[in-house]
């Protein structure tokens, strides 16, 4: 017994052996030397962020985040087409600050577009009613502000952006929504062909004065001033945080953008 034993072991291994040998081939180069490095993520980022195990696994796991593309994908509208230039104002309806807004739109005689956030809308529908009944545009700026979203599995963006599409129609049935803008400006090919699935055009931006980090009054002019070129889309915010600069800057940077280019609303 021990002999056919010791015999089958034998017998096994040079087996394996001579599989080994057939194919591996004569004396390539290791894998590691032959595969590009540079080609490969890091190993940070091939992990999905719940790779950890979960003391209390109550949730199913999440699908891990497409990557966001190197450069912006196709299809974003950054122009208005014309010499004029128009004016967004993103993360509102706020109650502080849309109102504001709006007084200083309607002194100016211009129309605006506000790119507005569900959760906001269902807070208050009125100033949503307000927007529309003073001319003005209204983008979709999904639910909940998802900086991800884009991100997210396709039937989740679509989600997403019907269910702020339906809040916008229920505080003003049959309101057009022709825009979609993507949070944060983090757009990938999938969001901005959901997007057009749904009727809406991505639009992105071509000046940001980085209102949302609270520079003076002052300097938000001198920002939109210094970049804006004919056809600008001026990016501002009405919520999401004081705004009371983008306030105070709304009177001379509307009146010197009218001056220097037209404003126009967005189509
Ligand atoms: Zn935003």
């Amino acid at each position: 017994m021990r002999t056919r034993a010791l015999l089958a072991c034998a017998t096994g291994l040079v087996l394996l052996v001579a599989g080994c040998g057939g194919g591996g081939g004569g004396g390539s180069s290791p894998q590691p030397s032959a595969v590009p490095s540079p080609a490969s993520p890091p190993p940070s980022a091939a992990l999905p962020p719940e790779a950890a195990p979960s003391p209390t696994p109550t949730r199913p796991p999440k699908t891990p985040l497409r990557a966001l593309p190197a450069k912006l994908p196709a299809g974003l509208v950054r122009t208005t087409g014309v010499e004029q230039v128009a004016l967004t104002f993103d993360d509102g309806p706020d109650p502080a600050w849309t109102p504001k807004v709006l007084d200083r739109l309607k002194a100016a005689k211009v129309k605006a577009t506000f790119c507005v956030v569900g959760t906001q809308v269902r807070k208050h529908p009125e100033l949503v009613r307000r927007i529309v009944r003073e001319g003005h545009q209204l983008c979709n700026h999904s639910w909940n502000h998802d900086l991800d979203l884009a991100r997210r599995p396709v039937a989740e963006i679509r989600a997403d952006l019907v269910r702020t599409n339906k809040e916008i129609r229920r505080a003003v049935p049959d309101a057009e929504v022709p825009f979609y803008r993507q949070p944060g400006g983090r757009w990938t090919a999938e969001v901005v062909r959901v997007a057009k699935q749904l009727d809406m055009r991505s639009l992105h931006w071509t000046v940001d004065p980085q209102d949302w980090a609270k520079p003076t009054a002052a300097t938000i002019r001198k920002r939109v001033k210094r970049s804006a070129r004919p056809g600008a889309v001026v990016l501002l915010h009405d919520g999401g945080g004081d705004r009371s600069a983008t306030l105070a800057a709304c009177p001379k940077l509307i009146a010197a953008l009218k001056r220097d280019h037209g404003v126009t609303k967005l189509h």
